[in-house]
C-alpha cells in the first residue's frame, strides 16, 4: 500500500494554524509535532475566545483550559484539565504524557507541574474578555465583588452558560503513517469552576489510533463524554466503516441525547477526511502535502428529527 500524504485536519477555527503543522510534516516530521505546534498557535492567539489566551473564563472570570494529546501509534496520551495561568496546555498535557507516570492532572496539580517543568506563564484573561465576562454577570445580575462573595454559584451558572463555547481540533498521519491528534479548548464560558469537558477525556473529545485514524469533537462536551464519541468513531473506521459515515453516526448518536450543538472532525490512516454538525453552517479545514493553502468546506449537516434520533442531509 502506498504511504498516505502527509495531512492535517482541524475544526473551522483551525485554519490558520495548519501551516505551522505542515512545515513540520512536510521536512519528514512527525504527527505528534505537528498537531502541538497548530494547537500552540491557536492557544496563542487572544482574538479566539475559545481557545488559551483570550478563552472565556468561568463564572468567577478565571481562564480555565483543558488539553489534550494522543500519539496513535504507542498509544501514549497527556491531558490536564482546569489549567490556570500557563499559555500552552497543550504542550503541559504533552509534557504530562512524555514526562510523568500519569496521564492525566488537573486543576492545582497542573498549574504547579506546569510550573514545575517552566511552561510559559500568561494571563489569560484579556480585557475583552473581561469586558465580555462583566458583561455576562451583570445579564444574570451579578457584579465581580458580588459573584466572589456569593457561597451559592449554581442559581448564577444556571443563567451564564447557554451556547458559547469551543475548542480546537488538530488530526494529522504523517509520511510514515503515525496518526497523533490534539484538542485544545477554554471550554463551556462561563461555567461552574472545576468544570471539565470532552476536550482532555481520551476516548470523549479526542481519540485516535495509527491504525484506523482520528477523531476529535467540539460543541456540547457532555454530551461527547456520555457518548465516548471520539473513540466510537474510530472504532466505527475499524469496522471499515467510511469517515463521512463515521462523522455522520457520531451526530446522529449526538442527536439521540440532547439538542445541543455538537461537531466532529474525523480523518482515516489513509489521509481521507470529514467532518459532520447539528448546527449550520459549520465549517472545517485540511490542508494535505502539496497544497499551498489549507481548503475549508462545509461539514455535514445531520439534522436532529423531532422525534429522537437524527436524519441526515448534506
Ligand atoms: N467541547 C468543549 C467543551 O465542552 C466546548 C466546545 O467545543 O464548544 O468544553
Amino acid at each position: 500500500m502506498p504511504r498516505p500524504l502527509a495531512t492535517i485536519v482541524a475544526s473551522g477555527n483551525g485554519a490558520n494554524a495548519l501551516a505551522a503543522g505542515m512545515r513540520i510534516l512536510a521536512r519528514g516530521g512527525a504527527a505528534l509535532d505537528a498537531v502541538e505546534a497548530c494547537a500552540k498557535v491557536v492557544e496563542a492567539d487572544p482574538a479566539d475566545t475559545s481557545v488559551g489566551r483570550g478563552g472565556k473564563p468561568n463564572v468567577l472570570g478565571q481562564v480555565e483550559l483543558d488539553a489534550s494529546i494522543v500519539d496513535g501509534t504507542t498509544h501514549r496520551t497527556g491531558a490536564v484539565a482546569a489549567l490556570t495561568g500557563y499559555l500552552h496546555p497543550i504542550s503541559v498535557a504533552r509534557a504530562v504524557m512524555e514526562r510523568t507516570p500519569h496521564v492525566f492532572i488537573v486543576g492545582q496539580g497542573a498549574a504547579r507541574f506546569a510550573g514545575e517543568i517552566g511552561a510559559e506563564r500568561a494571563r489569560n484573561l484579556t480585557p475583552s474578555t473581561r469586558a465580555l465576562w462583566v458583561e455576562k454577570l451583570r445579564e444574570a445580575g451579578e457584579t465581580p465583588a458580588t459573584i466572589r462573595r456569593r457561597a451559592r454559584l449554581l442559581p448564577v451558572v444556571r443563567k451564564t452558560v447557554g451556547e458559547e463555547r469551543g475548542t480546537v481540533n488538530f488530526l494529522a498521519v504523517d509520511a510514515k503513517g503515525n496518526v497523533a491528534s490534539a484538542v485544545t479548548t477554554s471550554g463551556w464560558a462561563y461555567k461552574y469552576p472545576g468544570r471539565v469537558g470532552d476536550s482532555p477525556v481520551i476516548g470523549a473529545g479526542n481519540f485516535c489510533d495509527s491504525r484506523y485514524g482520528a477523531a476529535a469533537c467540539t460543541g456540547f462536551g457532555e454530551l461527547a463524554i456520555r457518548g465516548v464519541t471520539a473513540k466510537t468513531a474510530v472504532d466505527r473506521l475499524a469496522q471499515g466503516m467510511p469517515a463521512d459515515m463515521a462523522a455522520r453516526a457520531a451526530i446522529g448518536d449526538a442527536n439521540a441525547l440532547d439538542d445541543a450543538a455538537f461537531n466532529i472532525v474525523v480523518l482515516t490512516a489513509r489521509g481521507v477526511h470529514a467532518a459532520a454538525t447539528n448546527r449550520e453552517g459549520r465549517r472545517y479545514a485540511w490542508l494535505t502535502a502539496g497544497m499551498r493553502e489549507p481548503l475549508t468546506a462545509p461539514r455535514i449537516l445531520v439534522r436532529r428529527s423531532r422525534a429522537r434520533g437524527a436524519r441526515a442531509s448534506r
